[in-house]
């Protein structure tokens, strides 16, 4: 059996930013060092962390006064951030470039009297954060029924959740077009997502079987495993090296491995040796 391996996988350049931000933050005096939920999406990783002194806060109010918050790259709604110094919090802020350049569109539209829609999931702490920059008046759409349910609008300004894929949000912003006299659109996907992504699609349609690493509670990775579904391959999301199994691959000529973006390399690296150990050879992609 032949394993394919990716260019694009593992931490991207925000995900990476905020881990050297937080790091940094634990060789200062304004010591313990929290983040507002886990600091990425992928558990192995935050326990790593939590040894390295990166704790995960549920709250602000878990944070004892004269801590630092690690914002992380998801962003907060700016009256979080408020909070936090309001209770003497130091505050470091390692919000992706990209996830500031959606809030700062956000609070534009929202300042010039646009009707803000965000497309994206309403539960993921990016959208959490980007809808707080309209005072969260922004309505957040994930599917086309919700379009439907959108009353006639007359200025309509659109953000995308970054990690969205590029076919859903031109859909979505397509059946946008008729419910408003003026419609603006910022693109605020990430081209590493994106890039990934099309990596990801063109290695599934070629190969027997995807491995998909990284944590379950990651959206990114989840995508990336229906990316991979969707041109019909067999797909597997798994958190671990441990949780490959050999009967999987009993009539696999080819497999193809991708990882997320909060998906550290050696929990990457764990998973491919694993995979060598079950299989003759391998080819870089
Ligand atoms: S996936 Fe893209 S937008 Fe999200 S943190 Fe990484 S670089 Fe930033």
């Amino acid at each position: 059996m032949k394993v394919i391996l990716p260019k694009y996988a593992g931490f991207c350049f925000g995900v990476k930013r905020a881990l050297q931000e937080a790091v940094k933050a634990t060789e200062q005096d304004t010591q313990p060092v929290f983040s507002l939920g886990p600091l990425i999406h992928n558990p192995q990783e935050v326990k790593r962390l939590a040894e390295e002194g990166i704790a995960v806060a549920e709250s602000i109010e878990d944070i004892p006064a004269g801590g630092t918050l690690v914002i992380r790259s998801h962003g907060l709604a700016p009256e979080v951030v408020e909070e936090a110094r309001r209770r003497g919090l130091n505050i470091v802020d390692a919000t992706c470039p990209l996830v500031k350049n959606a809030q700062e569109y956000a609070q534009l539209l929202h300042d010039q009297g646009y009707s803000v829609v965000v497309i994206g999931d309403p539960n993921h702490p990016e959208i959490k954060s980007v809808t707080g920059y309209t005072e969260h008046e922004a309505i957040v759409i994930n599917d086309e029924s919700m379009v439907k349910k959108l009353p006639e609008m007359n200025r309509l300004g659109v953000i995308l959740q970054t990690t969205l894929q590029l076919d859903l949000c031109q859909h979505i912003v397509s059946l946008l077009l008729p419910k408003a006299r003026e419609l603006k659109v910022f693109n605020t996907l990430c081209d590493a997502t994106f890039k990934r992504q099309q990596e990801a699609l063109e290695m599934a349609r070629k190969v027997d079987m995807m491995i998909v690493v990284g944590g379950h509670n990651s959206a990114n990775t989840t995508h990336l495993a229906e990316i991979c579904r969707s041109a019909g391959s067999i797909t597997y999301h798994i958190e671990e090296a441990s949780e490959l199994s050999e009967d999987w691959f009993k009539n696999c000529k080819v497999v193809g491995v991708t990882a997320g973006a909060s998906t550290p390399s050696w929990v990457l690296n764990e998973a491919v040796e694993r995979l060598k150990k079950m299989t003759e050879g391998e080819e870089k992609g």
